[in-house]
């Protein structure tokens, strides 16, 4: 099974506009792999500039939260047809930064991917353990509960747009990556959940990204793992390195 390797690059609350404009224009120059599928996900003020200047086909633009409602008197969020109106066709949720710092549950967030893969946005769906739970031999159990929430919400061919991304809390913004040994090896026991809890041949085409300080060194060293299908990308995805990752199965 071909699954197309993906890159995504989560800006979080990062850059401005002069910034942002270096990235894209980086994007724009660079020789980028094109067997790689490219997601960069700014700051809401940001979409609409990206999307109108990104000119590689392989790359699109992501948003990083969405509200599950339509419209109307709900300060402070944004819409599915909003992101859409601006040029987003991804958004990234469950990212270990919602959970903890705006203390998402796992039901809303489950919700909100149903909400947006019904109105047509993809979803990048971050799931992960943190230190503690990892200690505590919970990884697969808090994987699985994360997981659950969305299973027991989505249709088998929602799956088609949904790109899981596994990110570690402990990982993310650390400079700790994940070996690509433990890596794999999560990575293998998501996709023998996805089999058996929703579908083999789902399980066979869901691509699993990892997340967690990956780098434009350590991108590489992941190459031979068959249950990694790209990286969600944090600070890296704002430097020039971003482009190494990218092309990191060159
Ligand atoms: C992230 O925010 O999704 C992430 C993985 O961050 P970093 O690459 O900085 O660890």
């Amino acid at each position: 099974m071909t699954r197309t390797f993906f890159v995504g690059g989560n800006f979080k609350m990062n850059g401005t506009l002069d910034s942002i404009k270096g990235i894209v224009e980086n994007l724009n120059q660079a020789q980028l792999d094109p067997k790689t599928e490219v997601v960069i996900s700014p700051p809401f003020p940001y979409l609409l500039w990206a999307k109108e200047h990104l000119k590689a086909p392989t790359v699109s633009v992501s948003a990083q939260n969405v509200y599950d409602r339509d419209a109307g008197a709900f300060t402070g969020e944004v819409c599915v047809s909003q992101l859409k109106d601006v040029g987003a066709e991804w958004v990234i949720l469950g990212h270990s930064e919602r959970r903890h710092v705006l203390k998402e549950s796992d039901e809303f967030i489950a919700s909100k991917t149903k909400y947006a893969l019904d109105k047509g946005l993809k979803v990048i769906f971050c799931i992960g353990e943190t230190i503690d739970e990892r200690k505590a031999d919970q990884t697969m159990a808090v994987n699985q509960r994360q997981l659950d929430a969305v299973i027991s919400k989505l249709d088998k061919a929602d799956w088609e747009k949904v790109v899981i991304a596994y990110e570690p809390v402990w990982a993310i913004g650390t400079g700790l990556a994940a070996t690509p040994e433990d890596a794999q090896s999560v990575h293998a026991e998501i996709r023998a959940y996805i089999a058996k809890k929703v579908d083999q041949s789902v399980a066979d085409k869901v691509r699993i990204l990892y997340g967690g300080s990956v780098n434009g060194k350590n991108a590489p060293t992941f190459n031979d793992k068959k249950d990694i299908d790209g990286y969600l990308v944090g600070g890296a995805s704002l430097k020039p390195e971003f482009i190494d990752i990218i092309n990191s199965r060159q």
